[in-house]
């Protein structure tokens, strides 16, 4: 394979000091194990909005993780932060996802944003005063975003858009969405704001969708009917129409290197109660772990958890060094997805009977880890990435 390229307009991001990043990930670590664990299966399943947990995220700056310093952010390096949604995501994924779309969001913004709307939003997004949405997926185009129908048309000083988005995680809580329409020049993307909780004649929320797991936040379809934006929310001003795809492709880069972190942190669970439980539970007169079939298990899962964070790390490097990662990145999110699904089941089957049960948190966890194989693009199109890059690398 030919080496990685660096690429004008990806910047180099500046290491985060390793003392602070130790000390931010102990202090989030410390916080998930002593006030999320022990409340979490319990929101999940009231399938209620964790508002207390969101404000302490908000206090320890999360929301802020990947805003530059100079907007008042802590202005993270990707390795730090995805470590830090694997610590979130080892409590309960939920949270990770609250943290997600904002942070692609963030990201779209700081590299594509115009001066002005850097200034209007990073500052706020990152004490979480403002919480973003990330909207590209229509009823009709999931995995081909490219096909997507919804439409902005100019109209003075104003888009008028019309269309249906589905699957909008913050969709409602949401200050701001970035949304991606179909404009004369082609997809463009927009950040506009809303009042969270509102909605009006032009912009609804026309179904909350009922999930397997990923619960407690919103995922909701949103209906605009005639509802106007102002020009100036064109992602990157005017020269950007019809430039939206890439910018929102470029941002998905660094979701799929979240989600492979947040994979990593569901695998680690569930190994983590595997673990325990096959020290706790006897049968034939020993515990379950001195089995051979059980350690076996036990060692499959461990060296799936250790695999995904090698991969989820290059990438994660490689994203700092402003290099071009799609591929590292896909290969990431399809190996830590797949290994999460495959923790969480060996860890399932280990737990006995009990897995069934709502008492131990591992039915939690194999309902949240299949959403990993499908959010941020399958684990079939991130073959698809990874299968182009290949060849385009390919050198005869
Ligand atoms: C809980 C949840 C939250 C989400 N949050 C957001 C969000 O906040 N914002 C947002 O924009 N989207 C969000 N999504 C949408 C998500 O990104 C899409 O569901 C995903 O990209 C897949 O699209 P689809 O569901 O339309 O599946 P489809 O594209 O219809 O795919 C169906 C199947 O066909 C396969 N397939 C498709 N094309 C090919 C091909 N060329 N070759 C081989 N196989 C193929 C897929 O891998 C899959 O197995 C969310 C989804 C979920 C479930």
């Amino acid at each position: 394979m030919a080496s990685n390229d660096v690429v004008p307009g990806l910047t180099p991001v500046a290491p985060t000091d390793p003392e602070v990043a130790e000390q931010i990930i102990g202090t989030i670590r410390d916080w998930v194990r002593k006030e999320v664990i022990p409340v979490a299966s319990e929101y999940e399943h009231a399938d209620e909005f964790p508002t207390p947990l969101v404000e302490q995220m908000k206090a320890f700056g999360l929301f802020g993780a990947k805003v530059p310093e100079e907007y008042g952010g802590l202005g993270l390096d990707t390795v730090t932060y995805t470590r830090l949604m694997e610590e979130l995501a080892y409590g309960w994924m939920s949270l990770a996802g609250v943290l997600n779309t904002h942070t692609i969001v963030v990201t779209l913004l700081s590299r594509n944003g115009t001066e002005e709307q850097k200034k209007e939003h990073l500052p706020r997004m990152a004490t979480g005063e403002v919480r973003a949405a990330f909207s590209l997926s229509e009823p009709d185009a999931g995995s081909d975003a490219a096909s997507l129908r919804c439409k902005a048309t100019p109209d003075g000083d104003e888009y008028v858009i019309n269309g249906t988005k589905m699957w909008v995680t913050n969709g409602e809580r949401a200050a701001l969405v970035a949304l991606a329409a179909r404009t004369p020049e082609g997809i463009t993307c927009f950040i506009y704001e809303k009042t969270p909780n509102e909605f009006s004649e032009s912009l609804q929320v026309s179904r909350t969708i009922e999930k397997l797991g990923y619960k407690g936040l919103e995922t909701v379809e949103m209906a605009y009917n005639d509802h106007r934006i102002p020009a100036s929310t064109v992602l990157g001003g005017p020269q950007n129409l019809g430039r939206g795809l890439n910018a929102i492709l470029g941002g998905l880069e660094l979701g799929r290197v979240n989600i492979a972190a947040r994979a990593q942190g569901v695998g680690r669970a569930a190994y983590d109660a595997a673990m325990k439980y096959a020290f706790e539970r006897e049968t034939f007169g020993k515990p379950i772990n001195q089995h051979q079939a059980i350690q076996f298990k036990l060692a499959d899962m461990a060296t799936q958890v250790e695999a995904a964070r090698l991969l989820t790390l290059r990438a994660a490097r490689l994203k700092d060094a402003g290099e071009r990662s799609d591929m590292e990145a896909g290969m990431a999110k399809l190996f830590a997805s797949e290994a999460g699904r495959f923790c969480v089941e060996e860890s399932f089957r280990i737990h006995g009977g009990y897995g069934y049960s709502k008492e131990y948190e591992i039915e939690r966890l194999y309902r949240d880890a299949p959403l990993l194989l499908i959010g941020e693009g399958t684990s079939e199109i991130q073959r698809m990435v990874i299968g182009k890059k290949l060849l385009q690398r390919h050198k005869i």
